[in-house]
Order: C-alpha cells, then structure tokens, then sequence
C-alpha cells in the first residue's frame, strides 16, 4: 500500500498542483519575459504520464489536486486528462479537481470541465480596464475572458479572482475589483509578487505589500476575519457592506509556511517541496524508468521527507536576484 505523505514537521501533504506545461498565450509582466523560451516537447510529461503521476499522489493521500501552468487551458488535449483524472472524483478519493486558468480559453471549455466534476475554478485577472490588461498580460484580451467568466457562470462553475497588486499599476483598482468580484458572486483573492525568474523587470517597482492594501479597504469597508479556508494559503475576510469575501496571499509580509500542506510538479516532473525553495526531485526519471509505481513512490516518500519548513523570500534593492531562477510558470501558480 502506498504510504501517506507526513513531512519531517509533520505536516500531511494532501494538495497537489501541477503544471501540465509551461506556455501560455498570455506574457504577464510579472511572471514572464516577452522572449520567453519554451521547453522542447520531449522534455514535458506527455498526458498519460501526467494521469500516472496524480493518480499516484492521489493514493498517497492528495485530496485536493489543481492543474495549473503555464496556461493550463492551451495544452493540447487538456480536457482527455481531466476527464480521466475524474475517475477519482467519483470513487471519493479526491475532493476536489480544479484548475488555475487566465480565461482565454473558458468559453470553449467551461461547460466540459463542469461536467468532468470541476467544481469552482480560479481565474487571474490584475485589472478590469482594457488597455491595462493588455499592458499587464502583453497579449491579451480582456473581452474574451469576460465571455469565459460568463460561460463559467452558466456552467454552474464557482469563480474565485487572483488578482496580483503591483504598485503603480493596478493599486487603485483594487476596491473597485472587489465590488465588482461581489456583485458578480465571485470571492477575489489578492496576491504579493513573489521574485519567482529573470523577467528583465525590477520586481522592487512591483512589490506592493498587501498589508497596506488590507488598510486602505478597511479604511472604506468592515472587514472581518474568517476563518474560511479553501485548502490553499489565503486568509479571508469578509466584507460587511458587500457581503462577500477577500483573501489575503502574503508569502512576503507574512510567512504562511507552517501550515503548509502543498507540494507541487513542474510540467516537467520535477517535484518541488516549497515554491520558494530549489530543492527538488526528479519525478519523471522515475516514471519513464519502469512501468510500476514503485519508483515512483519510493522517490515521492524520499523527497516529502526533505520538505523543508519554509521559504526565504525577500525583495528589496539589495537583493537583486530572484529567490528561485524558476518561474512561476514552470512550478505552476
Ligand atoms: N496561467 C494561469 C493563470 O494566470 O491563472 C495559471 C498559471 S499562473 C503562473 C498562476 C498564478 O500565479 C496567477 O494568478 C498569476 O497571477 C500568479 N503569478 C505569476 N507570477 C507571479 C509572481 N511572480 N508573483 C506572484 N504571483 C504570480
Ligand atoms: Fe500566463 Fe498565467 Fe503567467 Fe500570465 S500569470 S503569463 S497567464 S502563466
């Protein structure tokens, strides 16, 4: 039988995500260069290894798994993996399958992930003003993710928002995001940058601490703390005025680490322990070495057992160099 994931702190790893590639037919500025380089196809899981791989985290004790990119969306076939990681859904082994998506793609794809058991979606949306979503994402449209939040809804899909705070950029939107993320029904979660990769920018000038953010809401609305968790980092509050909830991802003001139960795989099988740490283990070499599981798992209970308990990011003008070379578009948001 495989062995439940309990790390030296132990903590119970029981949420996966993983990148199922690394493109993307947007180009954040925070999270990508313009001239990004993909990886060759060889190099990435193919579909049936991907299937491999979760199912295995599954019987190891994943219950919550969330795919994840790159943009998961424009992974050929994508919807073949889905469909199949479904099976877990229905045998009650996962609680839940979920996606990560910037909502290019939803329109075509919203009422097929309902039907695969996909219950509540998060979709990535820094600003509601046109021409700043495309400064922000360099390459995309706006109106064709409204029409995919639209077809989100009419599926029956629960929409949560991420929305990054930069400074200078989208600060002054944020209360008028979360009035419209209410009125539409959906929870927003803000996040800080994190000094994922090269992305020949100075994160310095993005850094927007959400501490502040948090000040300047409560200056116009009652926030509460709740105790409200969704499986995934973010501390929420709820908003008396509007009746609905924001959450706070604050890897930079506050450490989130000790409650960590998370481990994610890159698109191409390497699995890293803590987002904010190099350390990893190569998945894949053990997957394509034998047709077993048994590798697999003995190299999956190796590496839970250097998870370590937390990460050292820092942003600030002495520290140039991101914490990781990665991007956040090879480990998956
Ligand atoms: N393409 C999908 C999307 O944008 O939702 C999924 C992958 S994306 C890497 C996942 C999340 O990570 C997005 O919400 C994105 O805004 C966030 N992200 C990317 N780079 C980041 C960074 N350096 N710091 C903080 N969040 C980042
Ligand atoms: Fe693509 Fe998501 Fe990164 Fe934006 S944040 S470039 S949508 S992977």
């Amino acid at each position: 039988m495989p062995q439940p994931m309990i790390d030296p702190f132990g903590r119970e790893v029981s949420y996966l995500r993983v990148s199922v590639t690394d493109r993307c037919d947007f180009r954040c500025v925070y999270c990508m260069a313009e001239d990004m380089t993909f990886l060759p196809k060889r190099e990435v899981l193919s579909l049936e290894e991907l299937d491999r791989l979760c199912s295995a985290f599954i019987e190891k004790g994943v219950r919550k798994l969330r795919l994840t990119g790159g943009e998961p969306l424009v992974r050929k076939n994508i919807m073949s993996l889905i469909r199949s990681l479904s099976r877990h859904l229905d045998s009650g082994k996962l609680e839940e399958l979920t996606i990560t998506t910037n909502g290019s793609q939803l329109s075509r794809f919203a009422q097929e992930l309902y039907d695969c058991g996909v219950r509540r979606i998060n979709v990535s949306i820094d600003t509601l003003d046109t021409a700043k979503f495309k400064t922000i994402t360099r390459w995309g449209d706006l109106g064709k993710v409204m029409d995919g939040l639209r077809a989100a809804t009419a599926a029956g899909l629960k929409v949560k928002i991420n929305m990054v705070a930069l400074k200078g950029v989208n600060e002054h939107e944020i209360v008028q995001m979360m009035s419209w993320c209410h009125e539409q029904g959906y929870d927003l979660t803000l996040i800080e940058t994190m000094p994922l990769g090269e992305i020949n920018e100075d994160r310095t000038d993005q850094y927007l601490p959400l501490s502040t953010v948090r000040e300047r809401i409560a200056s116009e609305f009652t926030l509460t703390d709740i105790p409200y968790k969704t499986g995934g980092p973010a501390r929420y509050v709820s908003v008396a005025e509007t009746g609905g909830r924001v959450g706070f991802i604050t890897p930079m003001t506050h450490n989130f680490c000790e409650s960590c139960n998370r481990v994610r795989v890159t698109c191409t099988g390497m699995l890293y322990m803590c987002l904010g740490q190099d350390d990893s283990a190569d998945l894949r070499a053990a997957l394509r070495a034998s047709e077993s599981d048994e590798l697999l798992n003995d190299a999956i209970d190796e590496a839970i057992g250097r998870k370590p308990k937390g990460h050292d990011f820092v942003i600030d003008r002495q520290t140039r160099q991101p914490a990781v070379t990665r991007h956040m578009s090879v480990t998956g948001g």
